[in-house]
């Protein structure tokens, strides 16, 4: 597939492609452009000279062309959902839930369009003030290979509605879900240049786009260390960043927890997306007194999950992403073993079967009590891995599940409010649910503290995040 740069495709100046391959069978899928400056030059133009139609139609129209986007996607989401599974790996129906969600959040975007609003202070007998919010103009996005459809949506709804447009770097990975959609919401009706793909690597294309002094804000998804170097090099450019990072989402289980809810909630919390969830549980401390009979049920239903190609209807989950992913969930796992930091029950490989031999599956792996200085405890773990810890208290519970360099979500499950309150206050994270996990719809700012990031993505506080507030003194 080809880029899209100002509603038509195109090609690199670079000449160069990069293979797209499909994570359960290891065969290429298809190729895009290796972008790299000059084609970022190229998409800031076109994103330059749509700016100031795009931001003088008004919350209201740009809004109607979001909900017919929305709609378009949705008529299309079976094909979308078989492309993302077949360059993400996910299972079908998972594809079919990131797909119809990026419809959602696009409509949701759609529907705050009146709140675009600013305000209005009487400042005594001087005068009175009036502060406008203004688009940025063009700003960039760049997304990870985890969830690219519905990170498009986070990104380009409340960026497109506040009147900004718009140059976005999928992952090399996974551009062509990212790619279609884009062309579906120009047949929409969104004008050409609002919304640029190009495709390619960070060091060549995303850099570009962090480094071009005409884009005024980045809003990047992606891991702890890179979201630093895209802060350092935006700092020189005074360019504004939202960092959505790294996450190592504790899971608390109170005594008095709906064992079966809470389990579910742990399966689908840990193994959806094959673990590679940025708000996934990482880590489950349970109270000691169910801990036995909550590892029995989870082992078992980590034992009895079906792995293989997401195409295929009976398989609860894919592969990793890519082979760089694999490596490195296995090399974390290895380090426990070879440590002798905990006692893994379930998994805790590949997949040996040699129908799916050229796919880059894992196990899905439960580990029980690692040592709290472990390495997957300490490290975010992106794939199908679940360490379980008991706790004999509240206190030690809500301290370990703080100690953590992440602060993205936390949960906690149980019937007392008052257990669920005092994890709610006493956790260092952005978000926190009461017997759920992952669960994130796009009417709660999303986002996360310490080195989970910095900015908010969703809620009608996106907006804030995509306009710039300008001050009007009126002297009568
Ligand atoms: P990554 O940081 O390697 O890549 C993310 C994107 O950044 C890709 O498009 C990549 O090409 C680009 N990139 C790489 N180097 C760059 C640079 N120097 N300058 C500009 N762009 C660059 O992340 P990944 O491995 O693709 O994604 C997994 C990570 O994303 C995990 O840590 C996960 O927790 C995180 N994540 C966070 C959220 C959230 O909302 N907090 C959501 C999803 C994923």
């Amino acid at each position: 597939m080809l880029m899209r740069i100002g509603g038509e495709e195109a090609e690199s100046g670079s000449g160069a492609w990069l293979d797209v391959v499909n994570p359960a069978t290891g065969e290429v899928l298809d190729r895009v452009p290796a972008g790299d400056r000059g084609d970022v030059g190229r998409a800031y133009a076109a994103a330059g000279a749509a700016s100031g139609g795009w931001a003088a139609k008004g919350p209201r129209e740009r809004g109607k062309i979001l909900f017919h986007g929305a709609e378009a996607i949705r008529a299309e989401h079976r094909d979308l959902a078989r492309t993302l599974t077949r360059e993400q790996g996910k299972p079908l129906r998972e594809a079919v839930d990131e797909v119809r969600g990026c419809a959602n959040v696009l409509e949701f975007f759609a529907s705050i369009s009146g709140c675009l609003s600013g305000d209005f202070i009487r400042l005594g007998p001087a005068g009175d003030g009036i502060v406008v919010r203004e688009p940025v103009g063009v700003c960039g996005a760049i997304i990870p290979w985890n969830m690219p459809v519905i990170l498009m949506g986070w990104k380009a709804g409340p960026a497109l509605l506040a009147g900004n447009t718009l140059v976005l770097k999928p992952s090399s990975t996974t551009p062509l879900t990212t790619l279609s959609i884009a062309g579906i919401l120009e047949r929409a009706g969104l004008p050409p240049g609002v919304l640029n793909i190009v495709t390619g690597t960070g060091e060549s294309a995303g850099q570009a786009i962090v480094a071009h002094p005409g884009i005024g804000k980045v809003s990047f998804t992606g891991n702890t260390a890179t979201g630093i170097a895209v802060r350092k090099a935006a700092a020189p450019l005074m360019k504004e960043v939202t960092l959505e990072l790294g996450g190592s989402d504790p899971m608390i289980v109170w005594k008095d927890a709906d064992l079966g809810l809470a389990v579910d909630g742990a399966i689908r919390g840990r193994f959806y997306n094959a673990g590679q969830v940025c708000n996934a549980v990482k880590r489950v401390y349970v109270h000691e007194e169910i801990a036995a009979r909550f590892q029995e049920m989870l082992l078992d239903r980590v034992r009895s999950l079906k792995v293989g190609d997401g195409l295929d209807p009976s398989v609860e989950m894919g592969p990793l992403q890519n082979r760089a992913q694999l490596e490195r969930v296995e090399g974390q796992v290895d380090r426990l073993r070879d440590r002798g930091e905990g006692r893994v029950l379930a998994g805790g490989g590949r997949l040996r079967d040699p129908g799916h031999a050229r796919g880059f599956f894992y196990t899905p792996t439960l580990v029980s009590d690692p040592a709290p200085d472990a390495g997957i405890l300490q490290e975010e773990v992106f794939g199908p891995v679940l360490p379980v810890m008991a706790v004999p208290d509240l206190d030690t519970a809500i301290a370990e599940a703080n100690r953590s360099r992440y602060g993205l979500g936390a949960s906690v499950w149980t019937r007392d409010l008052g257990v669920a309150r005092a994890v709610f206050e006493r956790s260092a994270a952005g978000v926190v649910w009461v017997n759920r996990h992952l669960t994130s719809p796009p009417e709660l700012p999303f986002g996360g503290v310490k080195e989970s990031g910095l900015g908010r993505e969703n809620g009608v506080q996106a907006i804030s995040q995509w306009t710039r507030a300008k001050s009007l003194f009126l002297g009568w």
